[in-house]
């Protein structure tokens, strides 16, 4: 029978975790501080920056969400970016993405101060997970790999199939599963026989954001499946798996919603909570 991964239930456990490294923080009078900068009216991103900053408050952060309009000018933005890494009550930084289109995201992400890059996408810290060195690792990849642990997935030797190669996600993944002894292979929009690669994969990790892309019959008996896709299919949120026909296959399978999404939320606290306790004065 195949194994559900709660997502929910793992995120709960490691929330626990970073509310109780909050705390001693703030008893030692450096309490650890989140600010999401929103720019514009996108109301999928209105209802993430909320989640996130809900989930702050609760781990007994301090927590605020700037918004500014979407007319702001690279420069304007810049500045407020320059001033929060000036703020030592500020110990993590998020720029809600996407950003509008007259900004460049990576010229914004790239001003935040490294140590406060607490999503993980300067490419100071892009470029550590590449070299193995020490840096914020982002949000999604790392719940997964937190996931797989609690899990106790062994990844050592295993083929491991990630879909999807973008910075935020798939690419990060890769890098982390590499890291883990895993064989990697990455597959993207113009991967050739798709269902051919993903057949030998011990662990599928989809990233794509394309519901049901993932069939039955592109996944090996036995193995692990992990979706990461979040899309709205006849008004319903579902992954890129198709979810009831993969799990008579897999051993073990994340749901969606309740698998890779509130893990991504316990990463972001647990990276604010590392960026205020590496702050020594
Ligand atoms: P993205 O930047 O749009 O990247 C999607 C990737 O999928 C690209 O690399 C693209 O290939 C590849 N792709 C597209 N069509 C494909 C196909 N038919 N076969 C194989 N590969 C294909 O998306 P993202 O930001 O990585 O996000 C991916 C999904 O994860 C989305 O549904 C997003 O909402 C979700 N997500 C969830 C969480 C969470 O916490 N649960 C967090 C982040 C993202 P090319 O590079 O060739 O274009």
């Amino acid at each position: 029978m195949t194994h559900l991964i709660d997502g929910k239930k793992w995120a709960l456990l490691s929330r626990e975790e970073t509310k109780q490294a909050c705390a001693i923080l703030t008893q030692e009078g450096r309490q650890p501080g989140l600010t999401v900068v929103l720019v514009g009216e996108d109301p999928a991103s209105q209802t993430y920056v909320r989640g996130k900053e809900k989930a702050a408050t609760e781990a007994g952060m301090q927590s605020a969400i700037i918004r500014l309009e979407a007319t702001i000018t690279q420069d304007e933005l810049l500045a407020v970016i320059y001033r929060l890494n000036q703020d030592p009550h500020v110990h993590g930084i998020l720029v809600q993405l996407p950003l509008p289109k007259h900004i460049d995201d990576q010229v914004i992400i790239d001003a935040i101060a490294i140590e406060k890059d607490v999503d993980g996408f300067h490419a100071t810290n892009v470029g550590a997970l590449a070299l193995g060195l020490t840096g914020f690792v982002p949000c999604t990849p790392l719940g997964i790999m937190r996931m797989l642990a609690y899990e106790n997935i062994s990844l050592s030797g295993k083929h491991a199939v990630v879909i999807g190669r973008s910075n935020i996600v798939g690419k990060p993944m890769a890098q982390l599963l590499l890291k883990a002894n895993a064989t990697v292979t990455i597959c993207h929009s113009k991967t050739e026989n798709l269902g051919q690669i993903t057949r030998q994969a011990d662990i599928l990790i989809s990233a794509v954001g394309k519901a049901h892309l993932v069939k039955a019959d592109m996944v090996k008996e036995g193995a692990v499946v992990i979706d990461v896709g979040m899309n709205r299919l006849d008004g319903k949120l579902v992954g890129d798996v198709d979810f009831e026909n993969v799990k008579e296959v897999a051993s073990a399978i994340t749901p969606v919603p309740g698998g890779v999404g509130p893990m991504t939320i316990a990463m972001l606290l647990h990276n604010t909570v590392q960026a205020a306790s590496n702050v020594t004065s």
